[in-house]
């Protein structure tokens, strides 16, 4: 029980996070303190048991993996087992350490899972002292991802955005948390390169006006879901407001954002809304660089919206082409300076 107070230091600090991410940092943080182990981490399987995420602890070094990663088959064994169950699974490795795996919860995208590395087998306080941070965390969880939900479509919001551009450019998040200061060192993720696309639904005032703001409503609801359905887990998704949409679309190259921004607004061009029938989308894209700021970011990506409404909607323009074409200008637009929602 000396532990005590700096337990509740930990649940304090746990339950203090905003951000799912840096609340999965902070768990096996505190985790590891409880149970000092070799290795420790959340693992993600997606709905058809595909590694999708790891948060990974070794050695005091974070490592976050979100594509493309493999499984050795003694954890898909042990996940396998846990799956839906409460109780632990361990079992030893062939280098004599114990494996140990718990099914932290399910999603409605993804299974959540703890595994662990010891050197030795776990005592029942130790499991004891697991049981609860992992239940803080759980029920955490859905306050979060409702503070970070979009009420109507259930996106990302407008507040969401800017942790993601954070967390893309590895930025300092701007706060002296020290676990959010901790966090800079944790991101390692690759060179792909982001493309931010502005999407607004054309003449939508019209369907508002000759169906209703119910009709309206539910073609808003209908379009995140087609969205969701067209662009990769890896994207972001966000309702910036109204009828307005912000992608960020991962690819490598310039052709690829431009094929997935197309194969959207051919989606929702070719789908048919209950009695509204037909709707269509523009879209201005800009390629996101880390020197520029995001307000210039969103304002070159507004200038490119605004040329594919001038060239007759249902559009995707690039701010690149734009200016090739001398329809745009470069204007950097400083942090602060202005609000643009
Ligand atoms: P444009 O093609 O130029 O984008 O034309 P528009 O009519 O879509 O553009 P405008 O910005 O003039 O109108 C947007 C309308 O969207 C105004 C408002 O009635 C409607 N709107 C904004 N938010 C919501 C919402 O949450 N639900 C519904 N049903 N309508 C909304
Ligand atoms: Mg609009
Ligand atoms: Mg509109």
């Amino acid at each position: 029980m000396t532990n005590a107070p700096r337990l509740l230091d930990k649940l304090v600090s746990l339950t203090g996070i905003q951000d799912i991410e840096l609340m999965e940092f902070s768990l096996l943080k505190t985790l590891t303190e409880f149970i000092n182990p070799q290795e420790l981490s959340i693992l993600k399987l997606d709905k058809r048991g595909k590694p999708c995420y790891q948060l990974h602890l070794r050695q005091e070094k974070y490592e976050i993996l979100s594509e493309n990663f493999s499984l050795s088959d003694e954890i898909f064994t042990a996940l396998d087992i846990v799956q839906g169950t409460k109780q632990s699974f361990r079992t030893r490795l062939d280098s004599g350490s114990m494996l140990v795996a718990w099914h932290v919860m399910q999603t409605k995208s993804q299974n959540v899972f703890l595994v662990a590395v010891t050197s030795r087998e776990l005592t029942k306080l130790n499991s004891h002292m697991i049981r609860g941070p992992l239940q803080i965390y759980r029920n955490f969880y859905d306050v979060l991802i409702e503070a970070q939900r979009d009420q109507l479509t259930g996106l990302a919001n407008r507040k969401t955005f800017d942790e993601v551009i954070q967390k893309i450019y590895n930025e300092p998040p701007p706060c002296t948390d020290p676990v959010a200061v901790e966090r800079r060192t944790l991101v390692t993720r690759d060179n792909a390169s982001y493309w931010l696309g502005m999407v607004d639904v054309d003449n939508f005032k019209r369907i508002n006006d000759t169906w209703g703001h119910l009709y309206g409503d539910e073609v808003l609801l209908l379009l995140a879901q087609l969205m969701q359905h067209h662009f990769r887990e890896s994207d972001f998704l966000f309702r910036f407001g109204g009828e307005e949409f912000v992608i960020i679309v991962r690819t490598d190259t310039e052709q690829h954002a431009r094929r997935a921004c197309e194969r959207f607004r051919e989606a929702v061009e070719n789908h048919s809304f209950p009695q509204v029938g037909q709707i269509t989308v523009s879209t201005g894209v800009v390629r996101m660089e880390p020197t520029i700021f995001t307000a210039t970011l969103l304002d070159r990506a507004d200038q490119a919206l605004y040329h594919a409404k001038k060239k007759g909607r249902n559009r995707v323009e690039f701010f690149d082409d734009l200016l090739r074409e001398g329809l745009v200008s470069i204007t950097e637009i400083a942090a602060g300076e202005i609000e643009l929602f």
